[in-house]
């Protein structure tokens, strides 16, 4: 199936998911996630109206990003882990950074913002799983670095982000996506508008729709827009 059509798929599953919880479907946005996919992938998804792209290395989007310079209106989100070495490199290429879980990568990234007089939302990154593999700061330790970026003029904190354990059956990510949603209603009842816009950036290609009925405002899409990735060319 051509890449338009599976965006028209989606965006109707997700306005129905959104109905069946009561929600309005404007609220959630889909982030297309292009990782290891070409500029001519890219581009079909533009054509089909798609304006909102994710990538998970800093590297790769800078080979990419830079055919898109002439297109208005394109936005670049840095899902993937960043390295503190690399946070110049992604303040100046991404408009939203949804993987802060540190104080330290934050410094790093308040710094660069400010040389480039640029304010970057940013989403902490939890780590809900506890997998060794996964990134992401504890939940224990995420008021610390809300504070910690409050006081950073270069970033603007926009809401959390997980990334749960990979399931076969959606429904066994659920309570990761719960669990989320509750760390973020009970840090805004704490601290009113510590989260900005209070986003939640959860739900990939396989639970997306798990992920709205508990709250998801930034769904994170890849193979099901872009089709099966293909590493190691
Ligand atoms: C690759 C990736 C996605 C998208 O995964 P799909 O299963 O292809 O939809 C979402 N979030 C992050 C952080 C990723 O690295």
């Amino acid at each position: 199936m051509s890449i338009a059509e599976n965006l028209r798929i989606i965006r109707e599953r997700i306005s129905r998911a959104a109905e069946t919880a009561g929600r309005p479907a404007g609220g959630i946005t889909i982030i297309a996630i292009s990782k290891t996919f070409p500029p001519e992938s890219i581009s079909e998804a533009i054509g089909a109206g798609q304006r909102i792209f994710g990538e998970n290395r800093v590297q790769e989007a800078e080979s990419k990003l830079g055919f898109f310079e002439a297109t208005p209106g394109i936005e670049w989100h840095l899902v993937g882990h960043l390295q503190s070495n690399k946070a110049k490199s992604a303040a100046e290429l991404f408009h939203v950074v949804h993987s802060l879980d540190s104080v330290r990568l934050a410094a790093r990234l308040n710094d660069a913002c400010i040389a480039l007089k640029k304010t970057l939302p940013v989403l902490i990154q939890v780590d809900l799983g506890k997998e060794e593999t996964k990134h992401g700061i504890s939940k224990e330790d995420v008021p610390d670095l809300i504070v910690a970026v409050s006081a950073m003029s270069g970033l603007r904190l926009n809401g959390l982000m997980t990334l749960p354990p990979y399931f076969e059956d959606p429904e066994l990510a659920r309570p990761f996506f719960c669990e989320l949603r509750t760390l973020r209603d009970d840090l805004e009842r704490e601290q009113p508008g510590c989260l900005g816009q209070e986003h939640l950036s959860m739900g990939m290609s396989h639970d997306y729709e798990v992920a709205i009925q508990e709250g998801a405002t930034m769904v994170r899409i890849g193979t099901a827009i872009f089709g099966q990735r293909s590493y190691g060319e």
